[in-house]
């Protein structure tokens, strides 16, 4: 019989988390402030405690994760590695396909590996209550349960179009002792500002995050915080555990390095967890092929240009050196509510300008077929954002049959469906369609982008 799942032992669980900035080849480009300066740290915390921005800007390759955060993640941690046995057979292929399940967290997602580690650190220094913003409602659930658990207030402003179409990750949110109201709200001056002049509007990440900064800047005790949940480098160090655990849980399948690792990327964060640390490896020599994947409709990796940009539509937030289709960048409403940010962390923008990651985009059509084919195969119902790494995986699979080899492919299986049933059911009506950006409006789009500083395109040339 073969072998399903890999599992380790709480003790294996990592103590330690991979922060790739230091070991780029080429480095990684600085956030730059409103002079068109690197900003400094002060100048981040009105709204992050210092314990992050430390990481943020840490230049050691390796940062020790405190007891208490790995007691918390133990609760669900070390996730099964997986082999997808099933789907390999339906494919026939004699690739060998392995998954990092990271459904198996009490949110549903990989969200909390970072949730906790930053509720934490907040707690350390005295705040007590978080902002955030949410669009779907799978970043806020996931924070909402970390405040929870280390005793902090949790306010979350929901996309208003979620927050009404969505109920089931809000009622999630409250069951957890949080605060959801929808965005645009009266409750801030940039939540009153869009709602005079646009009384209907669905609301959108970039308001919702406009209107979390503002509330957790504008505290005058200084005890509330703002909370990202992904994008950032902090962000993206903590999910390493994924790929850390991923390593050690191959070995046990005797495996040696996987040929190919996929993670679909919306901000980054679970692709990033689940790669950097074969980044490393790929840095170091090894034949690794490593792809990040998102959909045709919101092609940030794929098509948008290596640009400095604002992480909001209100132009608040330092200008980050990313892969991006503009800050004012309207998604079409494609399902995977979780892939529509206009742009992409900093250190996977920096690794695709260096050639050691390859994006690449799939339509929302296939990546439906691709999710239903895994429900009627390995059996859970991945989440929309999940769909498209599944989707890279099989596409992946299908050349290895094509090609007659035995390859080795990781994916992490950032979440489940569940709450997101919605979708599959306009899928199997029909009602769903492909959409892929036309290149005039990706053009417009870009125009928001002409007057900023420009980043140095900086890259070895090794791959
Ligand atoms: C939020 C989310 C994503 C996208 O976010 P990343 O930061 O790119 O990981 C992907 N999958 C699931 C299940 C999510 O909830």
């Amino acid at each position: 019989m073969k072998q399903l799942k890999y599992m380790l032992p709480e003790s294996e669980i990592p103590r330690q988390w991979y922060n790739l900035a230091p070991d780029l080849p080429s480095p990684l480009q600085p956030p730059l402030g409103p002079d068109g300066q690197p900003i400094k740290p002060e100048m981040l915390s009105p709204i992050f405690p210092m314990g992050l921005i430390e990481q943020e800007m840490s230049p050691h390759r390796w940062v020790d994760i405190p007891d208490e955060i790995l007691e918390i993640l133990c609760r669900w941690r070390p996730t099964p590695l997986r082999r997808a046995i099933a789907l390999e057979k339906a494919l026939d292929t004699p690739a060998r396909i392995y998954y990092k399940d990271e459904s198996v967290s009490p949110a549903g997602s990989h969200k909390p590996n970072t949730a906790v580690a930053q509720a934490w650190y907040n707690k350390q220094e005295g705040i007590k209550r978080l902002t955030t913003e949410t669009g779907a409602g799978q970043w806020g659930s996931a924070l909402a349960y970390s405040c929870q658990l280390l005793g902090l207030e949790c306010k979350v402003f929901m996309v208003r179009i979620s927050f009404e179409q969505k109920p089931f990750r809000r009622i999630m949110m409250q069951t957890w002792g949080a605060n959801c109201v929808p965005s645009p709200s009266e409750e801030t001056h940039a939540g009153r500002t869009i709602l005079e002049k646009m009384p209907d509007t669905p609301g959108s990440l970039g308001i919702a995050i406009s209107e979390a900064v503002e509330q957790a800047a504008m505290d005058s005790t200084g005890k509330t915080k703002y909370s990202l949940g992904s994008v950032l480098n902090h962000v993206l160090m903590h999910q390493t555990v994924i790929g850390l655990e991923a390593k050690k849980q191959l070995a046990l399948a005797s495996e040696k390095t996987p040929d190919i690792v996929i993670g679909c990327a919306g901000g980054g964060s679970n692709f990033a967890g689940l790669a950097f640390p074969f980044v490393l490896d790929k840095i170091n020599g090894a034949e690794i092929e490593i792809i990040p994947t998102e959909p045709t409709a919101c092609p940030t990796m794929t098509r948008g240009p290596f640009c400095y940009d604002f992480g909001d539509t209100a132009e608040t937030t330092p200008l980050m050196p990313m892969h991006s289709l503009g800050h004012t960048f309207v998604p079409p409403p494609i399902h995977a509510g979780g892939l529509r940010y206009h742009g992409i962390a900093p250190l996977i923008s920096q690794g695709i300008v260096e050639g050691l990651l390859r994006p690449k985009a799939y339509d929302q059509i296939t990546c439906y077929n691709a999710a239903v084919q895994w429900a009627r195969t390995e059996g859970v119902i991945c989440a929309p954002e999940t769909s498209h790494a599944i989707a890279g995986a099989v596409d992946q699979a299908i050349q290895a049959r094509e090609e007659g080899k035995e390859k080795v492919i990781l994916m992490c299986f950032s979440g489940h469906g569940l709450m997101d049933l919605a979708g599959y059911d306009k899928f199997f009506a029909g009602e769903l369609s492909d959409y892929s950006l036309p290149p005039d409006e990706l053009k417009s789009f870009l125009e928001a982008l002409q007057n900023l500083p420009k980043p140095p395109v900086q890259k070895t040339g090794r791959w």
